[in-house]
């Protein structure tokens, strides 16, 4: 694996991870062998900020060469493609076909079956739900060799279970996805300032009727009257008409823009950061490769950059607490100073895939990064669990390197129903980890 495709933000321990295993073509695909001691884990391109793609000790199945395009229906809107085809390329063959995928999430490098595995959202959840509400059908190979066709109608439960199941029923090797109509490559956005959380979360309830994507970004290193701070963008599909010149494809950053030996990410940075991206800015059409996936140099740039890696916090809080618990949240990130970046607020509705460690609810979603200061980094994460669990709220599993087991189980009480479906030879550092499974 090149450097630069790997998640180099997270500064893993190379012996953290498990050695690679690549496949190639979902029809030729065998499994080598696992058990208990040398797991197997899925991996796409390791973008989930966790632990949920690395099997210490075992084998981590690459499916970068799974990317066939299997089959394509222009009429009724339907693709089925292997599960190493990346979501941004899926883009460009779709979008100019009229079509797009119904939920996109802010990385072109995800690929599809980390997307159906880690059940991803987009900044639509209310409307279009999550990723696994839009798979027709998949199919998965498990240790024993076996191949299973699964959909809502075919093994509907190994189904429910492998959607958002973090790779843990086996590996998915090729999925069929519906598809949603697009007129143009182009959305119809607008940007608007909130002076703080209250104002914030008031604008994007009043914005669910009319804009099908909202997203705040917030400053978390404001307090007091400033506490929760942001900018909205809020966004639609558009039609055909004047729009600006599509942005190029992009590559990943070469590794050498992101390993710096010193930490710029500082109290002030975050700030800076914040300042630097808080731009309003009047209704105008956006591409969509530019609409949906931050450019790379605030992703990966210096100001999010830290030599000890990253770790990712994101928590879902219920519409009644959200407010009371959002604000705490915030105030202890802000006192802390030990955020990268501004964080991220968007709305979510119900869950409808009925995963099994499904996150989505009615609510509000914050997302933040913090650098990995060790001890103190988990402290302060495990401070917000508390405050999130007595709001009512959930953390994110996929993106989790922090939870113990008592609370995961906390978080999601119904997470041994997973265990008829798990594959006996398949198990990540997340999940040894949350269930405190020994090797
Ligand atoms: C810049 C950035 C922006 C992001 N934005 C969003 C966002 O907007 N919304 C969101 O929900 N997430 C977001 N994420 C997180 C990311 O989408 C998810 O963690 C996703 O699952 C990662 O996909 P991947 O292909 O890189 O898979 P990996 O990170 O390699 O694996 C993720 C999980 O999927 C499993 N998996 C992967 N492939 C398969 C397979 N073929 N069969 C079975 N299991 C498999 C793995 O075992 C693992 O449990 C973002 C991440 C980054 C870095």
């Amino acid at each position: 694996m090149g450097d630069g495709d790997q998640a180099p933000w997270k500064r893993l321990d190379p012996a953290a991870q498990g050695r690679f295993h690549a496949l190639w073509w979902s029809d030729r695909a065998v499994l080598p062998e696992g058990d208990k001691s040398r797991p197997l884990i899925p991996c796409g391109n390791g973008r989930s900020d966790g632990d949920c793609c690395l099997a210490p000790g075992g084998t981590r199945l690459d499916t970068r060469g799974l990317d066939r395009l299997r089959h394509f229906d222009p009429v009724r809107g339907r693709i089925a493609c292997e599960a190493g085809t990346r979501l941004g390329d899926l883009l460009d063959f779709l979008v100019p076909r009229g079509w797009t995928l119904p939920v996109v999430p802010g990385c072109p490098a995800i690929t599809v079956g980390g997307a159906v595995a880690g059940d991803v959202h987009g900044t639509n959840h209310p409307t279009a739900g999550s990723f696994g509400n839009w798979v027709r059908q998949l199919e998965l190979v498990r240790s024993d060799q076996r191949r299973w066709f699964c959909s809502a109608f075919e093994n509907p439960d190994l189904f429910r279970a492998t959607v958002g199941g973090l790779g843990l029923t086996g590996l998915i090797l090729w999925a069929d996805l519906e598809l949603k109509p697009v007129r143009s490559p182009f959305l119809t956005r607008e940007t608007l300032g909130c002076a703080g959380l209250a104002a914030c979360l008031g604008l994007i309830r009043e914005g669910g009727e009319s804009w099908e994507y909202q997203q705040a970004l917030v400053d978390v290193t404001a307090r007091g009257r400033r506490l929760g701070r942001g900018l909205l963008t809020r966004a639609n599909h558009t039609g055909p008409g004047r729009h600006p010149p599509p942005p190029p494809s992009r590559e990943p950053l070469p590794r050498a823009t992101v390993t710096p030996r010193f930490s710029l990410v500082q109290p002030w940075s975050g700030r800076l950061h914040f300042l630097l991206q808080h731009r309003p800015q009047p209704a105008g059409s956006v591409h969509y490769r530019s609409f949906f996936f931050a450019p790379e140099v605030w992703e990966y740039g210096p100001l999010r950059y830290d030599p000890q890696g990253f770790l990712h916090y994101h928590c879902l809080l219920p519409e009644a607490t959200a407010e009371a618990g959002l604000g705490e949240v915030l105030e202890r990130l802000a006192v802390s100073g030990r955020t990268a970046g501004p964080g991220r607020l968007g709305p979510f509705g119900a869950n409808r895939t009925g995963g099994l460690l499904a996150f989505a609810r009615p609510g509000f979603g914050l997302a933040v990064d913090l650098p990995n200061r060790g001890r103190a980094t988990l402290d302060l994460l495990a401070e917000l669990d508390r405050v999130v669990l007595a709001a009512g709220g959930v953390v994110e599993p996929s993106r989790d390197r922090q939870l113990d087991p008592s609370r995961f189980a906390a978080f999601f009480p119904g997470w041994e129903t997973l265990l008829p479906y798990r594959d006996p030879a398949f198990a990540s550092a997340f999940w040894r980890r949350v269930t405190g499974e020994s090797s």
